[in-house]
């Protein structure tokens, strides 16, 4: 192991203890906390710097898991929309500058695109490696979502800044990889780590969940933020060919605000045009803690998304030994391994998915040995210390005296654009 360094991350929208299953909190509020956690265990000194979005919390937290988190004055102290985090970035970085100046990281490891864009800010001509994890490409979504895409329109050409300034890019999988090169990013600064899952805490044995059954002889799982683009609605559509079997949605609000969530509304009008809606058992969000018993009590997950940048709900069913029906899009095509720890179907395609899960439910031999086969590939490859591990190595290669550090370069105009305050011009060019 290397000695301990100080590693400083940031996270603008996705602070590790926020409560995971809303619209904007997901896998990098998860990803942050876990990694956080890993590399605190390892003997490296961690603090996570993220928006401040509410008065609520001290400004700093010392958390149980050994790591700190830092709440940043940025735009109002309340929740703001990721996607209207912008013009409050040049505060995030100036205020994560401030509170760096006296213990000098040895390295900046920025979370999404616009934290990127802070923490080559906040290292401005101090010389300090930035480490750049996307989570997730604008240009991605912008494919996949068109006009719907409610990003700010300068964030394909601040992502490309981004990546062509950070020291480093860890991409997530090989085919981020790819994308990242599309944009033009040099191959030889990207490094592929995973995200990890916590295997510890998903495991195939324990206590399941008592559900609202309908009593029907297979359960399906779906888990995710209600989002448009994690495909549920395919699942729901799939269901209309499933005999005997109900679906368990898990993820957007807190039950008692489902119905007026408007996605979650959509996807019950969608349930009851297929005829399935005495099927379907949306719960709302659900706490971590409960997460690998309510997995432990279903047959089979299912993740069928537009894209996925990662997708870490996979890999949290594989850990608790569930077979996977995954769409082969993004980081699901390196997680899950067709035909041996779950099988890939094709995106947006509800009678193909269909037919696979009426294969694989008919099948109760198989979905035990894909389980098998995803507990052993979940703890070999996915642990979060081996993430930790992997992510201690980058930063290593990139502070170690031999590495010649040159200060970071934040020459694109894009961000000294961003750097002018108040009166800042962030119209598209
Ligand atoms: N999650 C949760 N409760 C919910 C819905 C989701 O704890 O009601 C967690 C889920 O277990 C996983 C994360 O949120 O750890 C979602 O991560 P993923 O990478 O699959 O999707 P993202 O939200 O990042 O698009």
């Amino acid at each position: 192991m290397t000695g301990p360094m100080r590693i400083a991350m940031i996270s603008e929208h996705a602070s590790p203890l926020a409560v995971v299953g809303g619209v904007d909190a997901g896998g990098q509020n998860v990803h942050v906390a876990a990694l956080a956690a890993g590399l605190a265990r390892r003997g490296h000194d961690v603090t996570v710097y993220t928006r401040r979005d509410t008065t609520a919390l001290p400004d700093r937290v010392e958390t149980a898991d050994g790591y700190a988190v830092e709440h940043v004055l940025a735009g109002p102290p309340a929740e703001v929309p990721k996607d209207e985090l912008l013009p409050h970035i040049p505060d995030l970085g100036r205020g994560v500058a401030d509170r760096i100046v006296d213990e000098r990281p040895d390295v900046v490891h920025a979370h999404f695109w616009m934290s990127g864009l802070a923490a080559l800010l906040a290292t401005r001509g101090t010389g300090v490696p930035v480490v750049q994890t996307f989570h997730a490409l604008g240009t991605v979504k912008r494919r996949h979502q068109g006009t719907s895409d409610t990003s700010p329109p300068q964030r394909l050409r601040i992502e490309r800044a981004v990546a062509h300034d950070a020291d480093r890019i860890v991409a997530t999988c090989s085919d981020e990889v790819a994308e990242l090169v599309r944009m033009g990013a040099r191959r030889t600064s990207i490094s592929v780590v995973p995200c990890g899952v916590d295997v510890e805490h998903f495991t195939p044995t324990g206590p399941r969940l008592e559900l609202p059954t309908t009593g029907r002889r297979h359960r399906l799982l779906v888990v995710g933020r209600l989002v448009a683009r994690k495909g549920v609605d395919d699942v729901i559509r799939a269901m209309a060919r499933l005999r005997d079997t109900e679906l368990v949605v898990a993820g957007g609000p807190p039950a008692a605000e489902m119905d007026i969530d408007p996605e979650a509304v959509r996807l019950r009008e969608v349930a009851a045009r297929a005829g399935v809606l005495d099927r379907v058992v949306f719960l709302g969000q659900v706490t971590r803690d409960r997460m690998p018993a309510l997995m432990r009590s279903v047959d089979a997950l299912v993740t069928v998304p537009w894209y996925e940048p990662f997708g870490i709900v996979p890999l949290e069913a594989m850990a608790c030994g569930l077979p996977v029906v995954a769409s082969a899009v993004g980081g699901l095509v390196d997680t899950v391994v067709d035909g041996t720890t779950g099988l890939l179907v094709p995106p947006r395609n509800p009678e193909a998915l269909a037919e696979t899960l009426r294969r694989l439910l008919a099948d109760p031999v198989r979905r035990e040995a894909f389980g098998f086969a995803g507990v052993d590939r979940a703890r070999a490859r996915y642990a979060w210390d081996r993430v930790a591990l992997d992510t201690e190595s980058v930063y290593a290669s990139l502070v170690a005296p031999s590495a010649a550090v040159p200060p970071a370069e934040v020459a694109a105009d894009d961000l000294d654009e961003l750097d002018d305050g108040p009166t800042i011009d962030l119209t598209t060019r």
